[in-house]
């Protein structure tokens, strides 16, 4: 099977690599001069289990084994290998409702430490942590932005070894290694600029230097670039995707070198926050409050990368609420692009309705941690495609070993019904 994957983020790297483990004769692309410089260049790598459907929650822990055992995961490749830091992820939700305590039991079936706390033990293990409820979260400049609630979060959930990846990019040329050591070749500073075929394999994928791809399969792993791909490939998904501008603001970590802070999903507050750079930082990124409105691109060519006041403001002075040793420091951050599937913020795993096209596309801002197992489940519904299975009828059934569980990886097909989720990165 000769396949060309478009893009060399994390996905394309991971998908490429489990292709040529199968034996594929795989070709990357990517227009970019190195792997992982696309929106996984601006990934926070948080690897945290809290999401509200099961499959999610097992693809979530089986990748989270295989970040703690990277190493003898990929097999043997030169160079520094990507770190999986755990200091865990502390989630406050707006409310310890039935819905969360159902993820929590959820956790615990597959193997998940996690731990509910109340607003006392927070305090007491993060005494850096105001426990004053925030929620809803509202606009910077709304009269009551300042005005405490007065009462106290109703607890929070601690994934007692979640963390994050430093770093996403390392990460990526991990992988890239990793494929390469199985005969999967990259090139890059190669955009992908027409696809021709007759309703299916053979494709001629066109690229700007040299002569074009013949594949039998072409993925597409192009992240915000994904509704370009498939538009020059004449293929159209039955849920849309849609590029979404973030930012995320770094500033000076007030604990460094005494206490160790751990990822923060501020639900209740409307951010996150993880340490960077050794702990001697903090950055700080949005949870999608309701009151914020959400800033969709129609070009992801046309992507501003700078950072604004506005941003800053309203996701510095958020956490300023919930850590208020913070201080706003001078400006420091970046802007990217998620890929999001507006339908539920779950990735797009599966073939298409053009046979031999696939796809790993509408990542919604969640989709680093999984990055390996998304690899691992697309290689299989190729080669179970490719072989004759009806994948839409009979979906193919993804194993978790390190996990001790299967999931159907249907909840994840363009042919599904909404998954129900909160439509926000938190999945
Ligand atoms: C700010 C931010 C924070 C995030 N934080 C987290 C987090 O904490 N945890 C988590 O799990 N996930 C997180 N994510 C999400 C995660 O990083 C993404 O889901 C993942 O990196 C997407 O990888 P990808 O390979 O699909 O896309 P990309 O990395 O964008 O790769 C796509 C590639 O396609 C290439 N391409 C596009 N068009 C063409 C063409 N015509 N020809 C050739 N090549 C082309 C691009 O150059 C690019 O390199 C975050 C994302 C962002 C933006």
């Amino acid at each position: 099977m000769r396949a060309v994957v478009i893009g060399a983020g994390v996905l394309g790297c991971a998908i490429s690599r489990e292709l040529g483990e199968l034996g594929a004769e795989v070709v990357v692309v990517d227009r970019n001069g190195e792997v992982g410089h696309g929106s996984t260049s601006a990934s926070c790598g948080i690897v945290r289990r809290f999401y509200s459907q099961p499959g999610m929650v097992r693809l979530a822990q089986e990748a989270s084994h295989l970040w703690a055992d990277w190493g003898a995961w990929l097999g043997p490749i030169d160079g520094d290998l990507a770190v999986f830091e755990r200091p865990g992820v502390l989630l406050l939700p707006e409310a310890l409702d039935a819905s969360v305590l159902a993820i929590v039991e959820d956790m615990r079936s597959c193997g998940v430490p996690v731990r509910l706390l109340d607003a006392d033990a927070v305090e007491e293990r993060f005494g850096f942590l105001d426990v004053g409820r925030c929620s809803p979260p509202v606009a910077v400049d709304h009269p009551e932005f300042l005005v405490g609630s007065g009462e106290r979060i109703a607890g929070a959930v601690f994934e007692e070894d979640g963390g994050y990846v430093v770093s996403p990019g390392l990460a990526t040329h991990n992988l890239r290694l990793a494929g390469e050591r199985v005969g999967v070749r990259y090139r890059l500073n190669t955009e992908v600029t027409a696809v021709r075929h007759e309703g299916g394999a053979p494709f001629e994928v066109v690229v700007s230097r040299g002569r074009p791809l013949v594949a039998d399969v072409v993925v597409n792993a192009a992240g915000p670039w994904s509704g370009v791909l498939n538009g020059l490939g004449g293929v159209s998904l039955p849920l849309e995707t849609r590029p979404l501008r973030r930012e995320v603001h770094a500033l000076a970590n007030p604990c460094s070198g005494a206490e160790r802070v751990p990822v923060v999903g501020d639900l209740d507050g409307g951010v996150y926050l993880r340490p960077e750079s050794g702990e001697r930082q903090l950055i700080i990124g949005s949870t999608d409050p309701a009151c914020d409105e959400l800033e969709w691109v129609d070009d992801p060519d046309a992507l501003d990368v700078g950072i604004t006041q506005r941003y800053r403001e309203r996701q510095v002075l958020r956490a300023m609420k919930r850590f208020p040793r913070i201080e706003m420091g001078p400006p420091s951050g970046l802007a990217h692009l998620y890929d999001v599937t507006t339908l539920d913020w779950y990735p797009i795993v599966d073939r298409t309705d053009l046979p031999g096209w696939y796809v790993a596309v509408g990542t919604s801002g969640s989709s680093f941690k999984t990055a390996p197992m998304i690899g691992v489940m697309l290689a299989g519904i190729i080669e179970s495609c490719e072989s004759g299975r009806d994948h839409d009828a009979h979906p193919f059934v993804l194993d978790l070993p390190r996990t001790g569980t299967q999931v159907d990886t249907s909840f994840l097909s363009r042919l599904r019904h909404a998954n129900p989720t909160t439509g926000t990165v938190f999945g």
